[in-house]
């Protein structure tokens, strides 16, 4: 696993290369490392690896882009946290590793690429040279795993007894009444308007046809 290869391609799939993709990058190799995989993508070893992502940010892409881990494949877990920090799990020994970027790291960048004019591409220099005890803390930690959270087939479903929404792999409330889905639970990140019974008798939306979103500054 070389720094600057995966840089390279993980810059190309995030979109642009910054410094957290340096920092996304290394803290893979870090995890991977100290879970004893070496090829986290290759065949025998992409079913081992679970990856727990604590930040939505550019070093999310960067540690997903080396591991191989996806959303899809349920290998990559998001926890909306807000922590630069990523949890490597090694599925068939159970180890696993928390990587956390260190603050220290933001402050030091002028210390270890001094000839660097600017923040960002003075981070970017510093973070790639930066020896890994200063840009991040490790912790060895036991990671629950509950069989719904796993990768393969789903494991249980249920309907919500107020909407008939099947709630997949054990996410559903217990209700007074049986099981409710998550919006029916009150743990909703919307609020309906309307349904829409035939979408594609809709009409097409110019955004100044929607006066709650026009003045809004939302553009
Ligand atoms: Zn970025
Ligand atoms: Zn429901």
């Amino acid at each position: 696993m070389d720094l600057e290869t995966l840089l390279q391609s993980s810059a190309e799939a995030h979109g642009h290369l910054c410094p957290g993709q340096v920092i996304g990058v290394r803290m893979a190799i870090l995890g991977c490392r100290l879970i004893g995989l070496t090829d986290p993508t290759s065949r025998d070893q992409i079913k081992k690896l679970l990856v727990y992502v604590e930040m939505d940010r550019c070093a999310a892409d960067a540690v997903a882009h080396v591991t191989g881990v996806k959303l899809g494949r349920r290998s990559l877990k998001f926890m909306d946290f807000g922590i630069m920090a990523a949890t490597f799990v090694n599925l068939q020994t159970g180890r696993a590793f928390r990587v956390l970027s260190t603050e220290e790291a933001r402050e030091l960048a002028s210390v270890y690429a001094p000839e660097i004019p600017g923040k960002a591409p003075q981070q970017l220099k510093a973070y790639k040279r930066m020896p890994d005890p200063v840009l991040f803390r490790v912790e060895e930690v036991r990671v629950k795993l509950r069989d719904v959270d796993l990768p393969g087939p789903t494991r249980r479903k249920a309907a919500c007894v107020r909407c008939g929404q099947v709630v997949r792999d054990g996410r559903e409330e217990d209700g007074p009444d049986g099981p409710l889905c998550a919006h029916c639970a009150g743990r909703s990140y919307f609020q309906k308007i309307r349904d829409v019974p035939d979408p594609e008798a809709e009409p097409v939306r110019e955004i100044q046809d929607i006066p709650e979103l026009s003045g809004a500054g939302i553009r």
